[in-house]
């Protein structure tokens, strides 16, 4: 017997193969494998500091060995230098936000309970900043 499962990225559904351990939760489709990859990526970089630091020096060698790419690239490519820039200027944004937020709107003598919520959607893609609103629900 097969079961049916919906796909985490294209939501259509699918028959889960029987080789495949745990939860099967994307398709057999080459972009929903890309997905797939993608996500367990970005999770084992954030959660493997030894998978970040291999990552890192394997690009780094790669760099050395091509010399000029990202700079060849970066001038045949007018739209991503463009869309790059702007999502720098967003997360500098952002990040500005977040530091005047904690200088001026946050004083020591305003303690309570707050609520912690995301401000921003779009994340910022170096985590080590995030835009949240806090919400008062009790002074003390
Ligand atoms: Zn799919």
């Amino acid at each position: 017997m097969s079961t049916m499962q919906r796909c985490a990225a294209c939501r259509r559904s699918f028959r889960v193969r029987a080789q495949v351990r745990g939860t099967q939760r994307y398709c057999a489709a080459p972009a929903c494998q890309r997905v797939r990859r993608k996500h367990w990526q970005r999770t084992k970089r954030r959660t493997d500091p030894d998978y970040r630091e291999n990552q890192a020096r394997a690009q780094e060698a790669w760099r050395d060995r091509h010399p000029g790419y990202w700079r060849t690239y970066r001038a045949t490519h007018a739209h991503y230098t463009k869309a790059n820039r702007a999502q720098q200027a967003r997360r500098d944004a952002a990040r500005r936000l977040a530091k005047m937020d904690v200088s001026t709107a946050f004083s020591p003598g305003v303690s309570g309970i707050y609520r912690l919520s995301p401000a921003a959607r779009d994340d910022l893609a170096k985590e080590d900043a995030w835009t949240v609103e806090l919400t008062v629900l009790s002074r003390t």
